[in-house]
C-alpha cells in the first residue's frame, strides 16, 4: 500500500436491477481511509450507507469505480477467494447480528477465534474481557434468544472485537442502544483503536458515535458530500 489507506474507493457507482426497477443506490462515491482512523457515514435511510460498506466488505460489489480495500483491489478479488479474505482481515457488524441461536454468548464470540485458529487459553482470555469490556459479562451463558436487541447487538461486537481484525466494519452498531450503553460501548470502540491496531468504519445515525469519529463523512444520494473534522 502507497501511503496509509486502508480503504480507497473512487467514484463507486451500485445500480441494482433494471428499466423502471432501477435503483442507483451508489452514484459515485469516492472516499480515503487511513490506518487507525475511525470514520463514521452519516446519512439518511436509503442514502446507500449499507450498500456501500456490502462493497468494501466484498459482499457486494460496485457496478462501477475502483474499491482497495486493505491493499487489495476487490475486483481482482473473485467471489470464492472473498471468505478466506475476510475472515483473515475484517470483522463485521451488521445490523442482523448473524448470532447462530443454538450457542450461548460466550460460544457465539469462542466460535470465530476457533475458525481463526487462536488456542484454547487465549480463546477463554479473549471470550471473557470482551464480553466483560462490552458489559455482558454476566450474560455469557444465555442464548441470543434470551437477550434483548441492544444486547445481542453487544455480543455482535464482543465477537468482532475478539477477533482482533485489522478493518472493522459496523452498519449503525448502536443502532438498539440506549445513550448510557451507546456512550459505553462507543468507548470501548476507542480503546481497541488505540490497543490494538484498528482502523473502524461505522454507519450511524448517532451523534455519539460521530462525536468519537476522526471524520464523519456524509452520504447523500449515494455520493460523499462533504467531510469535516470531529469536534472532539
Ligand atoms: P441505507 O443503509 O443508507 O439506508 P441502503 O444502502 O440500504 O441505504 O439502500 C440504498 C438504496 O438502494 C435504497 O433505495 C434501497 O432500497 C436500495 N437497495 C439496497 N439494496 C438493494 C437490493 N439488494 N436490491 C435493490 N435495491 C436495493
Ligand atoms: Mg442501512
Amino acid at each position: 500500500m502507497s501511503d496509509q489507506a486502508v480503504i480507497r474507493a473512487v467514484d463507486l457507482h451500485r445500480v441494482y436491477g433494471h428499466g423502471e426497477q432501477q435503483v442507483h443506490a451508489l452514484r459515485g462515491a469516492t472516499l480515503s481511509v487511513s490506518a487507525g482512523e475511525i470514520v463514521a457515514v452519516s446519512g439518511p435511510s436509503g442514502s446507500g450507507k449499507t450498500t456501500l460498506l456490502n462493497c468494501v466488505v466484498g459482499l457486494d460489489s460496485p457496478t462501477d469505480g475502483q474499491l482497495t480495500v486493505l491493499g487489495q483491489d476487490l475486483a481482482d478479488l473473485p467471489y470464492e477467494d472473498r471468505v478466506g479474505w475476510r475472515r483473515e482481515h475484517i470483522a463485521i457488524v451488521f445490523q442482523a447480528t448473524g448470532l447462530l441461536p443454538h450457542l450461548s454468548a460466550a460460544e457465539n464470540v469462542d466460535v470465530v477465534l476457533r475458525i481463526r485458529g487462536v488456542g484454547r487459553d487465549e480463546r477463554r482470555r479473549r471470550v471473557d474481557e470482551a464480553l466483560d469490556q462490552l458489559g455482558i459479562g454476566a450474560l455469557h451463558s444465555h442464548r441470543p434468544g434470551e437477550l434483548s436487541g441492544g444486547q445481542q447487538q453487544r455480543v455482535s461486537l464482543a465477537r468482532a472485537l475478539a477477533s482482533r481484525p485489522s478493518l472493522l466494519i459496523a452498519d449503525e452498531p448502536t443502532g438498539q442502544l440506549d445513550s448510557e450503553t451507546s456512550a459505553m460501548v462507543l468507548e470501548q470502540l476507542r480503546h481497541a483503536v488505540s490497543d490494538h491496531e484498528l482502523t473502524i468504519v461505522m454507519s450511524t445515525h448517532d451523534r455519539a458515535a460521530e462525536a468519537i469519529a476522526d471524520r464523519v463523512l456524509h452520504l447523500v444520494d449515494g455520493a460523499i458530500q462533504e467531510t469535516e473534522g470531529s469536534e472532539t
